[in-house]
């Protein structure tokens, strides 16, 4: 028999805030064990939460974003459960009254374009970090009360590929937003795959398993095609699956059993007494969509339209600073595609010869434009452009300055021209009667020495058109 696979992602993104979600303590990742807390984040008996707005502003820039409704009201809930990593034996998160409810992300081309639909987004603390040694275990609690949202999908995901494409989205449109740097391997950016079978065309779903805390988009799909693999198994085995929590185990690339799956009410959801409601205004909503810059989405249609490649628009959009250097340079120039290819190539190599990152680009994108215009007015030759590029990494200074002080100036003037190729023929008797003979090959010699005595600043085509013309009298 045929099998769908069917999934739904809990994606769990780490908010860009300075301080935790509770207290002033910093978010920053690292540090000492247990050096980044306080009584707070630590669960002290006492303690009064303090919910911090940066939170609250940075959800619902995802909701936005990610075409969620932003519910006015929304109320922080505990959750009850037992781990060493949680101090207070609760986590601070939304229950039933979730900050964001719906919303979408759009994955795929053409006929295959579809919305992933989205449950919610939510806000909640994270838990700290055991770290196992030997037969010891210790708790580092630095994490304690970093912010988090939860994206919870609905189950519209169907195989590991659009899983992955979910997930690249997903991630490339909080980057964009600020709101979260989505570094998986930090652990910023981590999801809990839901997955299950059903025989193709049934519409009711089977019973699902869970993996947790997954933290490479690679892990995700080799976890998907593992589970998939043994659900359709025991299926045709004619067992049944059994609803449980697993864990993934990146090094064996198996999945084993956690727990069986807790239900809700396993946790005692309860109204958080410390935390008043979070509300959220049609005021508060619309100065956080003026700051919302353009979206990953809209670029990657606007690149497209313009004529770049797949290819080309995934690399312009990878890194939101050198996509921001990108759009400098196409706010002056126009050309996306002349721009895309100075960017992605002279930019580009330059860094990576020099391992640098796009932050390190020591000028904007506008002394880029005024390259590319000096070459388009033919002041100077690509090759020319090129070597000035070089420099503009060494030296603080306007391309045309680079120019005058390398003595980079194009020949332009044509009596100038006229008296060199006049000159390359006077000295070069032999090829000019080469090229006479019918060896019109021979001309590649004169053009070579106008070049060379001009350092390579004349333009090619005008020098053989004017080489020709005097050929065709001599
Ligand atoms: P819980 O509250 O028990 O975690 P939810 O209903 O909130 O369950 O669902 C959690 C995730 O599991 C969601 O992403 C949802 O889309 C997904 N999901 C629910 N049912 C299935 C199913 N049968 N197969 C695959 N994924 C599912
Ligand atoms: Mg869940
Ligand atoms: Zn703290």
């Amino acid at each position: 028999m045929e099998y769908e696979i069917v999934i739904g992602l809990e994606v769990h993104a780490e908010l860009a805030t300075q301080t935790k979600i509770f207290c002033n303590c910093t978010t920053q990742f690292g540090g000492d064990p247990n050096t980044h807390c306080c009584p707070v984040c630590l669960g002290f008996p006492g303690i009064l939460p303090i919910l911090n707005q940066k939170v609250v502003e940075y959800g619902v820039k995802a909701g936005l974003a990610l075409n969620c409704t932003i519910n006015p009201y929304s109320v922080m809930a505990r959750k009850h459960y037992f781990y060493p990593d949680l101090p207070k034996a609760f986590q601070i998160s939304q229950y039933d009254q979730p900050l964001c409810s719906g919303g979408y992300v759009e994955i795929g081309q053409g006929e295959n374009r579809k919305q992933v639909r989205l449950n919610r987004i939510h806000i909640e603390e994270d838990a700290g970090k055991l770290v196992h040694e030997g037969f010891m275990t210790k708790m580092d609690a630095n994490r304690c009360g970093v912010p988090l949202i939860e994206i919870v999908t609905e189950p519209d995901l169907r195989g590991a590929e659009e899983a992955k494409e979910f997930l690249e989205t997903l991630r490339l449109t909080l980057l964009y937003m600020g709101v979260s740097d989505c570094r998986m391997e930090e652990g910023s950016m981590r999801c809990d795959v839901n997955i299950s079978l059903r025989p193709l065309g049934q519409e009711e779903f089977g019973t699902r398993t869970e993996m947790k805390n997954l933290n490479s988009f690679r892990s995700v799909v080799r976890a998907i095609e593992y589970e998939s693999a043994r659900q359709k198994k025991l299926l045709e085995q004619g067992q049944e699956i059994v609803q449980e929590t697993l864990h993934w185990d990146d090094a064996t690339g198996m999945s084993s059993s956690m727990r069986s799956k807790e239900e809700a009410n396993d946790y005692l959801y309860l109204p958080e007494p410390d935390i008043l409601p979070v509300t959220v205004t049609e005021e508060e909503i619309s100065a956080i969509k003026d700051t919302m810059p353009e979206l990953p989405s809209v670029k990657k249609q606007k690149y497209a339209q313009a004529g770049l490649n797949e290819k080309e628009i995934d690399v312009l959009l990878a890194n939101p600073v050198f996509n921001a250097f990108y759009e400098d340079v196409l706010a002056q120039n126009g050309n996306a595609k002349l721009c895309a290819n100075w960017v992605l190539g002279g930019i580009s190599r330059i860094l990576n010869e020099k391992e640098l990152d796009a932050s390190a680009i020591p000028f904007r994108g506008s002394r880029l434009a005024a390259l590319m215009q000096m070459e388009e007015k033919k002041e100077i030759s690509h090759n020319m452009a090129e070597r000035i590029l070089n420099i503009m990494f060494d030296e603080d200074k306007e391309p045309q300055q680079i120019a005058k002080d390398h003595g980079f100036q194009m020949v332009n003037d044509d009596s100038q021209l006229r008296e060199l190729c006049q000159k390359a023929m006077a000295d070069n008797p032999n090829a000019v009667a080469d090229y006479k003979a019918g060896k019109t090959k021979a001309i590649s010699v004169l053009v070579g020495k106008v070049m060379a005595a001009t350092k390579g600043m004349a333009p090619g085509a005008e020098v053989i058109k004017i080489l020709t013309e005097l050929l065709q009298q001599a």
